[in-house]
């Protein structure tokens, strides 16, 4: 069927000319004011496609850009809209080509020898562009001038600052002149904007350059907001999108509401930009925060930096602090600048925090002394001369401890020496395990070699030679001597093995102290030479009972009696004393608050030098002079009694003047109700 016509209707297009005229010079962004052109012309003659292509404008030499209304993404052919924009020479008249079923037209939008754009429609039926080429034959010119000049009228020049707007400005940039950090400068910015302007909602878009284009970070009050793709505020992320790309402020009018992004430039840089929404927001109120957001591109520059600043600082703060080794930074003058808390946790002593004298090591020297074997040494280690790169160790008594320290001089930005960086290390563990090693092949190759070579040079004889019958018993006496001594410490490594291991469970009966000793002594007194050694017991037959493994607990007293008179090598008198523990002697270590009995073992033999008191007690550890080397020893024997008294719950300590004689003390639980129920 036949559609008549339209009459053309010369009243309806002077209507539409003239609304069209006041939309291309209102007071709105020259992108918002084309748009609505476009889509006054959709409304009039509802075209297929229709697009602005800007070249140029009075303003900006950018890009070209171009804008579509509906945005249905029609597909333009390049070739007719190259033809309709060619430069030379410049066309005149609009491009008007029969399409498949459609029509196109390209009106070229250019004064005397400019071409700022073009317009380009493609139109459905044919009478349609009868009824718009008049239209558009009067709107060219007026197009060209609002692209000539988009801000002469873009509606943000024309209102004024009132006198008190311009004040509260003055003392806004002194505010932002403050060196503050990226989150507080954006809530102030922020707040101002929101107040100020009586907006809705108010969202900073920071740029982020993260190699694949300009990427926008929201912020907004009163935290942080999701990443803007995935909030409903799309709409003022494109807007402040466009407005950095064009370097001004946008507007865009949905129904009552206002959309609107200032871009937050410094210099070249775009920092990002401050998007604000609202329905009631005045040309003055827009205005003001086109005025912040100018203001804070260099508040905002400054705050990045601050804040890039004290995140590393906080980074490094915390490697700082959680650092296992020690770490103290001094000045030149050995002033301490700063120490991590693993400094004073290796020093085992409290963080001096006063700061009053904080030169190193006259903060540490006095808290340690009693610590330190060599005071005087400890001291000049800190004063002598070039420390650079020095390394030293330092040991510490109760508990035993090894120190690494290192010293390392620290620069400054002139690359002068500002001080020290001093590193230390506990490295007690590894020197001990350095010491077990080797201290384990010297036991082995002499402990074991020695009686080897008798038991062998002995065989060796009897199997040559026949002897004389009490000659060769003297023999074997000696081979069973030596292959005994073999046995038990073979015994003894394996105990400690079996000890590591928590392989050695005990048998704990409850059961009588003084008959067990009176066996003991009995046995070694048939062992030992009474010409030169006593052993006498000091205990009372009332003793209460103890609970405890009968053979551990001889093991552990014939290990320290055994010792008493082998360190003894003078002779002299060994007393073993057993007594209920009531006050703890000085020298002991905390003990278990359980009711418990003391044994005491007391010689006056060699001694042991005080700083090793505590080290004795270690596996394979001698103390190492003429008269133990010439005894001889494993040091396994203090060793495996601690750790056979531990394990019964007791503790095992001792206290010895050199050259006078030692005692060794011992607890062990008394037998009470509660402790054989809790077992
Ligand atoms: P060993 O006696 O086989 O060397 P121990 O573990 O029994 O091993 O003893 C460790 C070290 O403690 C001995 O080497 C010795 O230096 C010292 N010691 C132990 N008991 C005494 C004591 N009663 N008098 C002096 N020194 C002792």
């Amino acid at each position: 069927m036949l559609v008549p016509p339209r009459q053309l209707d010369a009243t309806r297009q002077l209507a539409l000319i003239q609304r069209l005229a006041q939309m291309l010079l209102a007071a709105r962004p020259l992108p918002q004011r084309l748009k609505d052109v476009l889509a006054a012309l959709h409304t009039d003659q509802p075209y297929v496609a229709a697009r602005f292509i800007v070249l140029h404008t009075g303003e900006q030499q950018g890009e070209p850009w171009s804008l579509e209304h509906p945005r249905n993404n029609y597909r333009w052919a390049r070739a007719r809209t190259a033809e309709l924009l060619q430069p030379q020479p410049l066309r005149h008249e609009p491009l008007i080509q029969p399409l498949n079923s459609a029509t196109y037209i390209g009106w070229p939008l250019r004064w005397q020898q400019r071409l700022y754009g073009a317009l380009e429609i493609v139109l459905d039926e044919p009478e349609q562009s009868v009824e718009l080429l008049p239209v558009l034959y009067a709107l060219a010119p007026l197009i060209v001038t609002a692209l000539a000049q988009p801000a002469a009228s873009n509606g943000l020049a024309q209102p004024e600052l009132s006198p008190d707007d311009q004040q509260w400005l003055g003392a806004l940039a002194a505010r932002f002149q403050a060196p503050l950090l990226l989150e507080p400068l954006l809530a102030q910015m922020l707040q101002c904007a929101l107040e100020r302007s009586g907006a809705s909602r108010g969202t900073i878009y920071l740029t982020e350059s993260n190699g694949h284009g300009l990427h926008l970070l929201a912020f907004e009050l009163p935290q942080r907001a999701q990443p803007p793709a995935l909030t409903a505020h799309n709409q003022t992320h494109a807007l402040a999108k466009i407005a950095l790309a064009n370097g001004q402020a946008m507007i865009r009018q949905i129904g009552d509401e206002t959309h609107f992004a200032a871009p937050l430039v410094h210099e070249d840089q775009l920092l990002g930009a401050l998007a604000l929404e609202g329905d009631t927001l005045s040309p003055q109120a827009l205005l003001l925060v086109q005025r912040i957001a100018e203001l804070a591109g260099s508040a905002l520059l400054r705050a990045q930096f601050y804040q890039q600043i004290a995140d590393a600082r906080t980074h490094l703060q915390q490697v700082f602090d959680e650092l296992p080794s020690g770490l103290a930074l001094t000045a030149s003058d050995g002033r301490l600048l700063r120490a991590n808390p693993a400094w004073w946790r290796l020093w085992g002593i409290a963080p001096v925090d006063q700061p009053t004298v904080k030169l190193i090591p006259w903060d540490i020297l006095p808290r340690i002394l009693s610590r330190l074997p060599d005071p005087l040494a400890f001291s000049e280690l800190f004063m002598s001369g070039s420390h650079d790169g020095r390394e030293a160790t330092i040991a510490l008594h109760n508990p035993w401890q090894e120190l690494r320290l290192l010293f390392m001089p620290v620069r400054d930005t002139l690359g002068l020496q500002a001080g020290f960086l001093l590193a230390i290390d506990d490295i007690t563990r590894e020197r001990e395990s350095d010491r077990l090693k080797s201290e384990f092949v010297s036991v082995v190759s002499h402990e074991l070699r020695t009686p080897l070579t008798s038991i062998l040079g002995y065989t060796e004889l009897l199997l040559a030679r026949d002897f004389e019958a009490a000659e060769r018993k003297e023999f074997i006496q000696t081979v069973y001597k030596e292959a005994d001594h073999l046995s038990s410490l073979v015994e003894d490594l394996l105990n400690v093995s079996r000890l590591d291991a928590g392989k050695i469970k005990l048998e704990r009966w409850v059961m009588a102290l003084p008959k067990l000793v009176r066996e003991l002594v009995a046995q070694l007194n048939t062992e030992i030479d009474v010409e030169r050694h006593r052993v006498l017991l000091d205990v009372a037959d009332a003793l209460p009972p103890i609970y405890a493994d009968r053979d551990r607990v001889r093991q552990i007293l014939s290990n320290l009696l055994s010792n008493a008179i082998k360190y003894s090598p003078e002779g002299g008198e060994v007393v073993l004393h057993a007594t209920p523990l009531r006050k703890a002697p000085a020298a002991a270590p905390p003990l278990p608050p359980e009711p418990a009995m003391l044994i005491s073992v007391r010689d006056n033999g060699i001694g042991i030098p005080p700083h090793e008191l505590n080290r004795i007690f270690e596996r394979f550890y001698r103390v190492d002079n003429s008269n133990t080397r010439r005894i001889g020893g494993t040091g396994l024997g203090l060793a495996i009694t601690r750790a056979l008294v531990e394990l019964h719950g007791g503790r095992i300590w001792a206290e010895s003047t050199p050259g006078e004689g030692s005692t060794f003390y011992v607890t062990l639980p008394i037998a009470t109700e509660m402790l054989r129920t809790r077992s």
